[in-house]
């Protein structure tokens, strides 16, 4: 699979581009610089890979936008070998971003035909998270506590699972609102049944969905 100086030349100014928009974490920055977005996404919309914007993906999904990406990584605070759940692998793009900061990243996707899709891709490009089929709004009890949870989809409110699955001392970023808008909630497990609550802006995600697709 190709990536090109072109295709490094514009992700430096899409890094920039963040850098604008007040992303600060270098690490963050660095691992956006490294991740090929053009791969992950529909061969159509290859020149628009680099562009600070939102993608269809296939399975009425979309690959977040950068920006977003950026952010939700950057709240995180991302340390080499915390243990990560993402909720929504989507294209897989956010694990590749973690990854690439030496995250141990465990990913959720209720879309077989995403989940399939990105189980085949991902290592081609070397990226190997630990990839599960199923509902996110369960979490994945019997592999956590995680240091982190990241949920790259809309939530009506915080599932209480995610919240069990956090260690104490953990972050966990989601989007909570209704449709049309969600807050980014930065949570922070400060005892077992303890939580303090950071909002950071807002943002429109695809819906949390319960329940899994068959196909
Ligand atoms: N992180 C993705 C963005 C994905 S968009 C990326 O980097 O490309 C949100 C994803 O969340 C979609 O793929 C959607 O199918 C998935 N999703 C929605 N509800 C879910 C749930 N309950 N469990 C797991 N995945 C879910």
């Amino acid at each position: 699979m190709n990536d090109s100086l072109r295709h490094k030349g514009l992700r430096k100014r899409l890094v920039d581009g963040l850098v604008l928009k007040g992303i600060s974490d270098q690490r963050v920055l660095e691992a956006i610089g490294n991740v090929p977005r053009h791969l992950f996404m529909e061969s159509s919309f290859i020149n628009f890979a680099y562009k600070d914007q939102a993608f269809p993906i296939g399975a009425g999904q979309t690959i977040s936008q950068p920006y977003t990406v950026a952010f939700q990584t950057e709240l995180l605070e991302i340390q080499k070998f915390d243990k990560v759940l993402e909720v929504g692998t989507g294209s897989g793009y956010q694990a590749a971003v973690l990854l690439e900061m030496g995250a141990i990243v465990y990913s959720i996707e209720r879309q077989k035909e995403l989940y399939l899709k990105v189980r085949e891709f991902l290592p081609q490009l070397g990226y190997n998270p630990k990839l599960f089929f199923g509902d996110g709004y369960k979490g994945l009890p019997t592999y956590g506590p995680f240091d982190k949870i990241l949920v790259t989809a809309g939530a009506p409110s915080v599932p209480d699972e995610l919240k069990n699955q956090l260690k104490t001392g953990g972050l966990m970023v989601i989007p909570v609102g209704k449709p049309d808008r969600q807050s980014m909630c930065l949570i922070r497990k400060i005892g077992e049944n303890d939580f303090k609550t950071e909002k950071h802006g807002s943002f429109v995600f695809v819906p949390l969905l319960k329940g899994t697709t068959k196909t």
